[in-house]
């Protein structure tokens, strides 16, 4: 079989699998060309970097601090780490809010606002999670002028949603349209234009692990949902992500 589309898998965290190579290979064969891998905290970010650099044309890096990983201590290195390599990648993150987890809201907010501040200055887009905080986090990056900002596996509420659409902002499509009923409404609301795919690599849905060839899962339900070509569908969002992170495929 030949594949003739070209995808990238906009949100990855190949940092995390102990078949990187292995994976790398099957996604090319996949016809994923490009991914953006996403960085958690500092020493995240370090490997991000090197798998990047390892792989040029292929692995695009973020560079990020999580929710789920900040701790009061350890903020300032984060925060320095990123300020001083902002430039080698091609986005901000993943960064964002996350009221799930047992850190206090007022650091996530500060933490969140200087990565938004460090995005504006340096004029690179950010990949956002957020749960449960949806509201909040779009506040944030709108009252910071963010110009480009994903909405990573957006399945929060649709009034929402037409306001980040409005502002001009993406949200990515996941393997969980599979089953997320929140999350298939967001996709089938957002116009095409919009949405950037993804995998979340190697988050499992129905208990198996993602790898970014797993991305063409996200094309195929995007395409069912929205009942458009899948080509057009992979030609549509690849030239999104292509924008949106400014890369071009080879
Ligand atoms: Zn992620």
């Amino acid at each position: 079989m030949v594949i003739e589309e070209h995808l990238i898998d906009a949100h990855a965290h190949l940092d995390e699998l102990a078949d990187l190579t292995e994976s790398l290979q099957e996604a090319k064969a996949a016809g994923v060309h490009g991914i953006v891998a996403v960085g958690m905290g500092v020493e995240s970010n370090r490997k991000v970097l090197q798998i990047a650099e390892a792989n040029p044309r292929h692995v695009y890096p973020a560079l990020g601090y999580h929710p789920w990983e900040i701790k009061e201590k350890e903020v300032q290195v984060n925060l320095s780490f990123i300020r001083d390599h902002v430039e080698e990648g091609v986005a901000l993150g993943e960064i964002g809010l996350d009221y799930k987890v047992k850190v206090k809201k007022e650091l996530q907010w500060r933490v969140f606002g200087e990565l938004l501040d460090m995005a504006f200055e340096s004029d690179k887009p950010v990949i956002v999670h957020c749960r449960f905080s949806h509201r909040r986090a779009f506040e944030m990056v709108r009252e910071r002028k963010i110009k480009r900002a994903v909405f990573h596996w957006y399945s929060g509420p649709v009034d929402l949603l037409d306001k980040i659409l409005a502002m001009g902002y993406f949200i990515s499509a996941t393997p969980a349209l599979v089953y997320s009923p929140p999350h298939r409404e967001a996709i089938q609301r957002a116009p095409i234009e919009r949405i950037l795919l993804e995998t979340d690599t190697p988050v499992s849905y129905e208990r198996r692990e993602a790898r970014p060839k797993d991305v063409r899962v996200s094309l195929e339900e995007v395409a069912k949902l929205k009942r458009l070509e899948p080509s057009l569908v992979a030609m549509q969002t690849t030239a999104n992500a292509s924008e949106f992170f400014q890369i071009s495929l080879p």
